[in-house]
Parts: structure tokens; C-alpha cells; sequence
């Protein structure tokens, strides 16, 4: 025990080793509280107060909870297996598998993905004959999920004007529909296992009693329905109460636009009548400057909860800013900057590189690939979202449940087998009017379509049939085959790398088999179970038995249905092979929670970061501005930053100010590496020129880029002018720059807002 706790600062301690009581440890990134969540499931495990099976700890990936496991693993000696460990949608999935006849689901129920989802809503929509203009599918998906994030069936929602009247109308034909192909999507997870706990009070009490210590990580991004569901499973105010340990950093809240409500830290604090609120605010993570950037930064938010981080570690390199002419060029000096850590022996997969979209990491991926660098992309064209591994998942689905419409449309015909358009509508039709799935209603098509759906279907039952004995990873090469989509790609010209990638398909179930605990051989189906449901509770004497959490996996859920689950859930996950060592790209928001010695912001322009759309939402640039926090406390050693003159971003040159967020920096902690250039875009004092010219020639290239735009005055285009364009209507030129093919203008559309536009492009008229 000694070992365990001898770490750990005298604030840690304390929470720690806090009796068994709700409590909140609320403090800075990089203090200890992913550390203290872990080790204080140790500590309960090996002081005898809990056995692995009362511990449910919440984290916020599935990487996150991989991470816990094998943390755990090292400091006990007993088996983690009994631990429910895992997001909130990884525990809520085995929940309802483990009781999917109370949840009302069939035994192999699939996850829909958010891509899956709305493409189900598209053909809902269609199937319904609304117009997609003003419903657009889109809006339709973000109030589904919305609702059900605050825990609100259709019939609960309050519609106030007849747009709204109608989506909870079709909000309740997709929740039916839902249930006809006995697909849930990642939000119905969540309110499924809420519900189910609610109804059913025999099932609630044994979880309560069962759970008597629940931990919660990054508890500032919980939404409404999972902060519901933790008091449902803390039993809150009643004698079988678990303790809530929750930790969390209101500094560090970033999904607001994914339902997630900071609020509940206090909501917490008050409806547990938290004592015990504790607050870390010694980093152990970062050196000085880049901890001072991060502090003074957020120091700029009001409606803090207020904390202070501070280190011991000395002030370390200063903060390296840069400003590149381009993105291209930015990519280059990352890569140069990388391979100097490099050479310097940093490892690479202790080099991250991010940025505020995802669409900006295609130049950077570009430019490391021809450096012959390897890399990693987190949460980007992840590889259970790439079309060729899609296809496989949705035979193997229509194995498990070929009621999943969304799987059947997907390749009914592909690879092509002649069902034309036609057939599946008939289909459709057909379905619709029989109320079943597409694969039900094959039998109601006639003529040509219907013996076409039907070889379709032969061939899925074929399928079945051939791999009803046949282990995971045999099975999946199977379908491969039998699918024809092994051979659809042999036959493509460029299929060399989507074979591999199937191929990679059969690994990854053998590794999953294994991880997972399946015996090697196990069949990948489960027969139907014939275990008692968890309605019907066996009683013992005065002990309730019930298949719950810890009832082995493979009587609740079969290898192929586990698979196809971890297919959906761990989409948003790394695809990162463990120990690889590659340099780590990923989106801020996919970086919460990690670190690494040397980390790289990117692309830190108005617009892109902070966001433009946070100009429009309340609390918007705050939102931003604690995402940047994030993006800075990453950082142990070395912290980059950079800022382009000009973008390419989904097809379009933009000439973006640097981020506000560099005035927000102390000065003393930061390091600018190429020539200063005080807005060089609107408004400037000093010229862009002059600064390049008297900064030494420590980046030439840049000053006579910079020189040349400057030389010429734009073709003829005079401020004040006023043009019309195809696209954006009449606007006024309010600025010039550039000149040549260069020449930019900052033109006010009016009704269509201020762009900027490359004058050699632009199809610009004179009014
Ligand atoms: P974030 O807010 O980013 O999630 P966190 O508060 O969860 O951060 P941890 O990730 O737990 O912080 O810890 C940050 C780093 O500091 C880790 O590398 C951890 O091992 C280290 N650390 C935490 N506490 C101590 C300690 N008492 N002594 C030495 N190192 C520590
Ligand atoms: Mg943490």
C-alpha cells in the first residue's frame, strides 16, 4: 500500500483515501486527477472496502479506458475483470445487452454510427415525402439526439411552431422505425439504459447495491442524460447509495455543443451536498511558460469556478511561435521542427500535432507522407469509417440482424449485382406498407426485382449458414469471400490497398477475440440465451442473482455482436496501434485528457481558431478559448504554435488574421521565430514590409513574398468600390491587397457578410 500512495502530493492524498462519501476534485489540467480517479480504485481494492465488481469508473474514450485497465492491472494483483470500466456508451451498450429483453431490444441489436444515422434519417424523410429544404436531414438528427441528450422521448418534447410540431412527429417515426430494424443510435444507448433503470426498480436496486463506488472522469463534459443516470446508479438520498467520486476541470469543458453542461459540477456539489470538495493545483505536467501561457490565457473567461495551477518544474523553453506564408509552408517548418526533436532524441509518438478541424489535416498528412514520416490520425477517416471496411461490417451486421435497413441499402447491390434503383424502391414501398424491414419485405416485390432481392437474400442466408460454426476471425474471411468484395476489389484498378484493408479486418477480430476474453474457438454467434432475463430475478435466500456485469461476456453478448459493437463505439477512438511510434495528429478535442513532451498548435487564425462559428453562439469564443487551454496543457516540454497568411480550406484561398489569442499570451513566456507582423491584413500601423525588412533576413522568403504582394496595386479594383458577385450578390470593396495574381479583396456583401476574395479568381462585375 505504501507503494500506492507514497506518490502523491498531501492534496492528492486526501482525495485519495476520502471515506465513502460523494466527492468533487475539481482542479487544473495536468494535475493528478486522471492519476488520483485511478488510484483511488486501487487503494478501495486493496484496503479491502470494494471488490473489482463494486468499482463503475467512467472515462472519456474508450483509449482512456483501455489505459485505466492496464494501469490497474500493474498496481493490483487481483483480476480487473469484474470492474466496469469503460464511456458512458461502452457501459450503457454491455447494459442493455446484458438486459436487452427488459430494454425491449432484440438479442442482437446494432449500433448505428452518426454517418449510419443519417443516412436512416435521409430515406425516413423521403419514405415520408417531406421536403428536405426545410427539414434538412442534418437539422432533423442534431433534435433527435438533442432531445434525447436531455432525456426526452418525442412525446415529452415541447413543439412550439409547426417546424417543430413536425420533427417530433418524425422523431417518433424514426424512434419506430429504430425499433423495426433493431438498430440504436449512440444517444438511444444512453436513454435506453436510463429508462430501463427508472422502470424497473428490482434491476435499479441491485446496481445500486452492486455499484458502491462510482468515478467519473472529466465530469465537465457530462450532458444532462448521463449526469441523470449516475444519480439513478448512485441511488442518490436513498440507504444503498454508492459514493460519486467525480473529478473534473470547468476550465477544460468543450463540448457544449454536444449537450455537455458544466453546470453539473455544481448541480453535483448541491444535490449530493458534496463535503468533500477538493482542489489539485500542482502541475505535474508541464514546464513554467507553457503552464503561464495556459493560466493567462484562461485567465480572459469569466464564470470561472476559480483555480490556480502552478509548478515546481523550472520555466523550461519558451513558448515558439511562428508565422508561416502558407499552409504548405507551415506543414514544412512542423516537419523540420519535428525532425530537430527528433535528432534530439525525442520519440515520435511523443510529438503531437493539432488542430481546431479536421479538414486541416490533409496538407500536414500530405507533407509528412512525402517526408517518409510516420504518423498517426486520430478520430479522422478512421478505419471502421472507410467505405471498403463499412461494406464488410454491414455483411457481417446482416449476419447478426438483417433487419438493420441501413446495412442491407448499403450493399444490396455491392458489389453490383443488377438491383437497380427501381427494385429497392419497390422495396421500399413494399415495406413501408407491410411495416417490416427491407429483408422481411423481399418475399412482397414480384417479377424480375423481386428474384434479384431474393438471390440477395440467398446469398446472406448462405452466407449465414456457412459460418454458423465458424470462429470470429474465420467467419469474418468468410463473408469477405462469400460477399464478393475480396473479389469486386482484386478486379479495381486501385484495390490493392482497400484488400488490405479487409484483410486487416480478419486480424482485427482475432485481436479482439483474444482482448476481450472469447475462447479462441468460441462460434461468433450466440444461440438464443436461455439463461434467465433480468426480469426474471432468481432469489436466493435474501440475495438477489441476476445476470448482470459480471455474467461472462460470451452469454451476454456473441463474439460477432461485440465486434460489430466495437466497430460503432470505437469509431471515434484512435486507430492507433498500441507502442506504434509515430507522430500523433489529432483535433484538440480528441487531445483532451492526454499529453506528450512536444506538442504543435496549428493553423491559430480568426476563424479557424477561434472557430468562426463560435461568433454566433452565446459563450462561443469562451468555449474556444478553454478548447485552447486544452490544446496548450497537452504540453510537457516543448510547445509550438503557428498561424498562416493564407489557407486552401474546402476549396478556397482565406486570408485570416492571426488568433486573438496571442495577445492573451504573457509576452515573457513566448518566442517568435519568424518575422513579427503586426496585422498585416486590416488596419495596420506598421506595414507587413517594414517588419520584415528590419527583423534581420531571419526568414527572407516571407519579406519577399510579402514585397511582392505589396508591389503592385490589384488590377484596376479601387476601395469603395462597388461590385456585384455571382454567388454572395452586390457588395462594397472595404480593402485591397496584393497585387498581380496575388490581389485580394475584402469586400462586404451585406446580407452575405464580409469575404475575402483572390481578385484573379473571383468572377467579380462593376456595378
Ligand atoms: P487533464 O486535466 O489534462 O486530464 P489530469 O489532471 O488528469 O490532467 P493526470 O493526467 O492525472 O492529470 O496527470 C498529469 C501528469 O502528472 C501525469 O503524467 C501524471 O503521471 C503526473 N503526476 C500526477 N501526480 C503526480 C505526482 N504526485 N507526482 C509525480 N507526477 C504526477
Ligand atoms: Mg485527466
Amino acid at each position: 500500500m505504501q507503494n500506492l500512495l507514497h506518490n502523491l502530493n498531501p492534496e492528492q492524498l486526501a482525495a485519495v483515501t476520502l471515506p465513502p462519501q460523494s466527492a468533487l476534485i475539481l482542479a487544473g489540467a495536468g494535475s493528478g486527477k486522471t492519476r488520483v480517479l485511478t488510484t483511488r480504485i486501487a487503494w478501495l481494492i486493496q484496503t479491502g472496502q470494494v471488490s473489482p465488481a463494486g468499482i463503475m469508473a467512467v472515462t472519456f474514450t474508450n483509449k482512456a479506458a483501455k489505459e485505466m485497465l492496464t494501469r490497474l492491472s500493474a498496481m493490483l494483483p487481483v483480476s480487473t475483470r469484474g470492474m466496469w470500466i469503460g464511456t458512458f456508451h461502452g457501459l450503457c451498450n454491455r447494459f442493455l445487452r446484458t438486459h436487452y429483453r427488459d430494454a425491449a431490444l432484440p438479442q442482437t441489436f446494432q449500433i448505428l454510427d452518426s454517418q449510419d444515422q443519417l443516412s436512416m434519417i435521409k430515406r425516413l424523410l423521403k419514405a415520408n415525402n417531406v421536403d428536405d429544404e426545410k427539414y434538412p436531414a442534418k437539422n432533423l438528427m442534431y433534435f433527435i439526439n438533442n432531445a434525447k441528450d436531455q432525456g426526452l422521448r418525442a412525446n415529452r418534447v415541447e413543439a412550439h411552431d409547426p417546424i417543430e410540431r413536425k420533427m417530433v412527429e418524425l422523431y417518433e417515426l424514426y424512434d419506430n422505425q429504430c425499433q423495426r430494424e433493431g438498430v440504436v443510435d449512440f444517444a438511444e444507448l444512453l436513454l435506453r439504459a436510463y429508462e430501463l433503470l427508472q422502470r424497473n426498480q428490482p434491476l435499479r436496486e441491485h446496481y445500486q447495491a452492486r455499484f458502491k463506488h462510482i468515478l467519473v472522469d472529466e465530469f465537465q463534459d457530462t450532458n444532462d442524460l448521463q449526469y441523470n443516470l449516475l444519480k439513478l446508479l448512485a441511488g442518490q438520498g436513498q440507504q444503498v447509495a454508492g459514493a460519486l467520486f467525480a473529478v473534473g476541470d470547468d476550465d477544460q469543458s468543450i463540448y457544449a455543443f454536444r449537450g455537455a453542461n458544466v453546470g453539473n459540477m455544481s448541480a453535483f456539489e448541491r444535490e449530493f451536498r458534496v463535503e468533500n470538495l477538493i482542489k489539485l493545483e500542482q502541475n505535474y505536467r508541464s514546464h513554467g511558460h507553457i503552464l503561464d501561457s495556459a493560466n493567462h490565457l484562461i485567465a480572459n473567461n469569466s464564470k470561472r469556478l476559480g483555480k490556480n495551477l502552478r509548478t515546481d518544474a523550472g520555466h523550461g523553453e519558451p513558448v515558439r511561435i511562428y508565422e508561416a506564408s502558407s499552409d504548405l509552408e507551415e506543414a514544412q517548418w512542423i516537419i523540420e521542427e519535428a525532425k530537430s526533436l527528433m535528432a534530439e532524441g525525442s520519440l515520435r509518438r511523443e510529438i503531437a500535432i493539432l488542430y481546431r478541424s479536421n479538414a486541416q489535416s490533409r496538407v500536414i498528412e500530405h507533407a509528412l507522407f512525402a517526408a517518409g514520416l510516420p504518423y498517426i490520425v486520430y478520430g479522422g477517416q478512421r478505419y471502421f469509417q472507410r467505405a471498403e471496411v463499412k461494406h464488410a461490417i454491414a455483411y457481417l451486421q446482416l449476419m447478426d440482424n438483417p433487419h438493420n435497413d441501413s446495412a442491407f441499402l448499403r450493399v444490396v447491390n455491392f458489389p453490383t449485382r443488377g438491383i437497380g434503383m427501381r427494385s429497392i424502391e419497390a422495396l421500399q414501398a413494399a415495406a413501408e406498407q407491410q411495416g417490416i424491414s427491407l429483408y422481411a419485405a423481399v418475399p412482397y416485390v414480384a417479377g424480375k426485382s423481386g428474384s434479384s432481392l431474393n438471390s440477395f437474400v440467398k446469398l446472406v442466408e448462405g452466407a449465414r449458414f456457412e459460418t454458423q460454426q465458424l470462429a470470429l476471425p474465420e467467419m469474418v474471411r468468410v463473408v469477405l469471400e462469400a460477399s464478393g468484395l475480396l473479389l469486386h476489389y482484386q478486379n479495381e484498378k486501385e484495390g490493392a490497398d482497400r484488400i488490405e484493408n479487409l484483410e486487416q479486418m480478419v486480424n482485427a477480430a482475432t485481436q479482439f477475440v483474444q482482448e476481450e476474453g472469447f475462447g479462441q474457438g468460441a462460434p461468433a454467434y450466440l444461440g438464443p440465451r436461455t439463461h434467465a432475463s433480468a426480469g426474471e430475478l432468481l432469489v436466493e435466500g435474501d440475495g438477489v442473482e441476476i445476470i448482470d456485469a459480471d455474467t461472462p461476456l460470451n452469454i451476454v453478448m456473441s463474439p460477432l455482436s461485440a465486434f460489430l459493437s466495437h466497430a460503432s463505439l470505437e469509431a471515434g477512438d484512435a486507430q492507433a496501434q498500441a507502442g506504434q511510434d509515430a507522430l500523433q495528429l489529432m483535433t484538440v478535442h480528441s487531445a483532451k485528457g492526454l499529453e506528450f513532451d512536444a506538442v504543435f498548435i496549428t493553423g491559430l487564425e480568426e476563424g479557424l481558431f477561434p472557430h468562426e462559428s463560435s461568433s454566433r453562439e452565446m459563450d462561443g469564443v469562451d468555449e474556444e478559448r478553454r478548447l485552447m487551454y486544452v490544446a496548450i496543457t497537452r504540453a510537457r516540454k516543448r510547445l509550438y504554435m503557428s498561424f498562416t497568411q493564407t489557407r486552401m480550406l474546402h476549396g478556397q484561398t482565406r486570408y485570416n488574421m492571426k488568433s486573438r489569442f496571442f495577445n492573451e499570451l504573457p509576452e515573457e513566456a513566448l518566442k517568435w521565430l519568424s518575422p513579427r507582423v503586426q496585422s498585416h491584413w486590416f488596419g495596420n500601423k506598421k506595414s507587413a514590409w517594414d517588419d520584415a525588412k528590419f527583423s534581420g533576413g531571419s526568414d527572407n522568403k516571407i519579406a519577399q513574398q510579402i514585397a511582392q504582394k505589396a508591389a503592385s496595386n490589384g488590377p484596376g479594383w479601387r476601395i469603395g468600390e462597388s461590385v456585384a458577385h455571382a454567388k454572395f450578390g452586390e457588395g462594397v470593396i472595404v480593402n485591397i491587397e496584393g497585387g498581380g495574381s496575388n490581389a485580394r479583396a475584402q469586400i462586404n456583401f451585406g446580407k452575405a457578410g464580409m469575404k475575402v476574395l483572390d481578385l484573379s479568381v473571383a468572377k467579380l462585375e462593376r456595378v
